[in-house]
């Protein structure tokens, strides 16, 4: 199946249009017409090679949300029509001890919707930025029908990767939860640790997005720059989720806990982050991380998010400005998702 994409074809290189092929349908597989792609921002650290590891052309994109346009034979899920979404995981060896455990993220060979090798074709899986993809149902969600569709999309990458870790971390009501960014992650964070019953405090280095931060639910926002605004938050944080993309001092939110609390970060700078040891050794802080979502779980958040009315906040672009968009995400002018009309790629 040719299908129109976009892609990178060096990491100093503009995304440009792009020729794919997906593969034929197989037994178990959708095709899907995809509506709408988020832009996360590991789509631009992957894109410019930051994280090294990138193998071009790169098509990126994880966040699909579109609609089941064939089915194979033996597909038992899904129907030709249904709405359906694709998050960042279209594979794994599905015998593993993770695969078991409905945490396919951490599988050996998990295959990432983009940039993993493809058994297929051969070549890398290319992502969501694209007309279709063509994906094993086992790996396809089902998205929940009262929620706005291209605001839904971020739910694949942002909302899963910030409901994983509340979860395994039992945050719950009456907790007091901290947000690092206010970006993509951060205001998804946000609505989930909201909707969750917790007190919600923001920490931003923007103080641009004080009034959002509110509105979008956060019970304070605090100044991260503001060395009085941090000291009175000391030791206070039963849980803190940390979605900063760039370089950061971790250590100075460590001291936010208190005893026992757990930072998670989820945010991945490309740069290594210094630990100052005595931030976890006085009070038994842990500082630990987490990768996106299993499938089950994935579904789960995507009907928790359904039952609370939750999206993210977008602006909606057509992919011609993609560039642009990932020149305004370095700057932190984003609220609070780019997301692509994947029609002005049929336009264009
Ligand atoms: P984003 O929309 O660009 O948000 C990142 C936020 O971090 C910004 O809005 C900003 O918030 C803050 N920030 C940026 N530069 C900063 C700096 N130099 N110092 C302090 N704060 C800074 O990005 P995103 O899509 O949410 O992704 C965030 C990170 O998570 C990326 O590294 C991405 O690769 C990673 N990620 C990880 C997973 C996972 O599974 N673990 C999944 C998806 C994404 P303020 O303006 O409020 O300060
Ligand atoms: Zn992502
Ligand atoms: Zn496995």
């Amino acid at each position: 199946m040719k299908t129109n994409a976009y892609a990178a074809q060096t990491a100093t290189t503009p995304l440009a249009p792009f020729d794919l092929q997906r593969r034929d349908l197989g037994l178990h597989d959708v095709a899907i017409e995809i509506l709408y792609c988020g832009v996360c921002h590991s789509d631009l650290h992957t894109v410019r090679g930051e994280w090294g590891g990138t193998a071009y052309p790169c098509v990126p994109g994880h966040e699909i949300v579109g609609r089941a346009i064939s089915v194979g034979a033996q597909v038992q899920k899904f129907q030709v029509g249904d709405t359906v979404g694709v998050g960042c995981l279209v594979d794994s060896c599905r015998t593993c001890v993770n695969c078991e455990e409905d945490l396919e993220q951490f599988c050996d060979n998990t295959v990432f919707t983009y940039n993993s090798p493809d058994k297929h074709t051969n070549g890398i899986t290319y992502g969501g930025y694209s007309e279709r993809i063509v994906v094993d149902e086992a790996f396809v969600l089902k998205v929940p029908p009262n929620l706005d569709l291209a605001a839904t999309a971020p739910l694949l990458c942002a909302g899963i990767t910030t409901y994983s870790p509340m979860h395994y971390h039992n945050v719950t009501t009456g907790q007091k939860v901290g947000v690092v960014g206010l970006g993509g992650l951060g205001h998804m964070g946000v609505k989930i640790a909201k909707a969750l019953g917790a007190h919600v405090v923001v920490f931003t280095t923007s103080s641009h997005k004080v009034a959002d931060a509110i509105r979008l639910g956060a019970d304070e926002v605090v100044n991260s720059k503001n060395a009085d605004e941090m000291q009175k938050q000391l030791k206070s944080f039963d849980f803190i989720l940390d979605t900063v993309s760039a370089q950061h001092d971790i250590n100075a939110y460590l001291l936010l806990l208190k005893r026992d609390g757990n930072l998670t970060q989820v945010g991945v700078p490309p740069e290594p982050l210094s630990l100052n040891v005595g931030s976890l050794v006085f009070g038994r802080r842990s500082l630990s991380g987490s990768l996106i979502g299993g499938i089950k779980e994935t579904q789960e958040m995507l009907d928790f998010c359904g039952q609370h009315h939750i999206t993210a906040d977008i602006e909606l672009i057509p992919i011609q400005k993609i560039n642009e968009a990932y020149d305004r995400l370095v700057k932190n002018d984003v609220k609070y998702r780019f997301v692509i009309d994947m029609a002005s790629l049929k336009a264009g």
